[in-house]
């Protein structure tokens, strides 16, 4: 199979994909999940003209020659309404959040007043402001203030419960399954014998897939022998996506897609035209797709930032709209030529004089090592055969969120 171009090989990953189904869930719980439907105001903000201020509540026709004192007729405190109507020359003491007494059509700031005893005696009225907020103000019943396909942040999820949900109706997270592969690793924390490595990269991949809404069970570290391939990939059972990292490319040590293959995956691709991660794997085997990321660490998060992170954000129908947005800036450094694979380099970025950032790459570009990825804040991409850029010149670059 020729190398696809990274955008084909995109355009495969989320070909037919269709959002997971819709569940109910707390509002308590919603943050970050994404709506499946729209949602209408249940409930109308404020229910009731509301004060905005702690004072007295008056009828502002008392109020046309100052000062004048007015007779105390009760309280009305938030949660606490006063049951009674205000005549000509009451007033009710009043606190922020009260509903305003029938009768009364405006409040006088507790500073321009003076109680005394049974009576208050107002120094100013500013009438050009009220300090009533209107029922309504907010939102009224039936509003709609929240489209699906929104992830609820962290004002969408107080917005919500106001708008009168106790329950909302979101995608599933996607389940994802992640292996990694390798006769060589040992899980974090332990002590790598000779000839063994720390696996890592599942930690990265796990952490970018949750922060873009997924469900993550890390299946374990499986040997390089067809035995231990398949019983880890039959652990994934009905997941949405199957991620495996290494083994991926043509080795013979490398049997993740032969073994995939003889569980009946049918295989889409499996090489892109794209440094680093030249040996992407992607197939489907019943409904779980299957990402076969490169085992070099920087190979497999750039995948996963490239493929993953988009296939996730299908399955939750989020919008696909900006990203693989690419903002524009200016290389530090003249840069070659670029040949046939687009190059996604490690780089850094600083403010420029005339705003656009300023990139340099950093020291190594190898595809094993992980700590340039770290340092690095963006990716500068250089198109398949784009000409060598001088230094300044401009050049698209993908921020690093992850
Ligand atoms: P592979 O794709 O299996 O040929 O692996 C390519 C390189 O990535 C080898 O040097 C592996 O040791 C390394 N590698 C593979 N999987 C992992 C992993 N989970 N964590 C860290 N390094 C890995
Ligand atoms: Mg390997």
């Amino acid at each position: 199979m020729a190398p696809l171009s990274v955008a084909e090989a995109r355009c495969k990953v989320l070909q037919e994909v269709a959002p997971t189904p819709a569940e109910l869930i707390a509002v308590e719980a919603a943050h970050g999940r994404v709506l499946a439907d729209g949602l209408v105001a249940r409930l109308t903000q404020p229910p009731f003209d509301a004060s905005a201020m702690d004072g007295y509540a008056v009828r502002s026709a008392d109020l046309r020659s100052l000062p004048t004192t007015l007779e105390l007729i009760g309280e009305a405190a938030a949660g606490h309404p006063f049951g009674g109507t205000l005549g000509p020359g009451q007033a009710v003491r009043i606190f922020t959040g009260a509903p305003v007494p029938a009768g009364s059509d405006a409040i006088v700031i507790q500073e321009d007043a003076e109680r005394d005893g049974g009576k208050v005696r107002v120094r100013n009225g500013d009438l050009d402001r009220t300090h009533i907020r209107p029922r309504g103000l907010d939102f009224s019943a039936g509003a709609p203030l929240l489209a699906g396909g929104r992830r609820l942040g962290p004002r969408d999820v107080s917005l919500a419960a106001a708008m009168g949900y106790g329950q909302l109706s979101v995608r599933r997270r996607p389940r994802l399954a992640l292996v990694s592969t390798g006769d060589e690793l040992v899980a974090p924390g332990q002590t790598p014998g000779r000839a063994q490595i720390v696996s890592s990269n599942h930690l990265g991949v796990a952490a970018m897939a949750e922060a873009a809404g997924a469900d993550v069970a890390f299946l374990g570290i499986a040997r390089d022998l067809p035995e231990s391939l398949a019983a880890h990939f039959e652990k994934a059972g009905d997941a949405d996506v199957l991620v495996t990292i290494g083994g991926a490319s043509v080795g013979d040590h490398d049997l993740v897609a032969p073994v995939l293959t003889a569980q009946g995956m049918a295989l889409s691709f499996w090489k892109i035209a794209m440094r680093p991660g030249k040996p992407l794997m992607f197939g489907r085997l019943r409904q779980t797709r299957i990402l076969g990321l490169p085992g070099n660490p920087v190979s497999a998060l750039v995948c996963a930032r490239l493929f993953l992170v988009p296939l996730l954000r299908a399955l939750l129908g989020l919008s696909l709209d900006g990203d693989a947005a690419q903002i524009k800036a200016r290389s530090a450094v003249a840069l070659e030529a670029n040949g046939a694979r687009e190059h996604y380099m490690r780089a850094t970025a600083r403010h420029g004089n005339d705003g656009l950032a300023l990139v340099t790459p950093v020291r190594s570009q190898d595809s094993s090592l992980l700590s340039p990825l770290a340092e690095a804040d963006c990716l500068l991409v250089r198109p398949v055969g784009a000409p060598a850029v001088p230094a300044g010149g401009l050049v698209p670059i993908l921020p690093l969120d992850f």
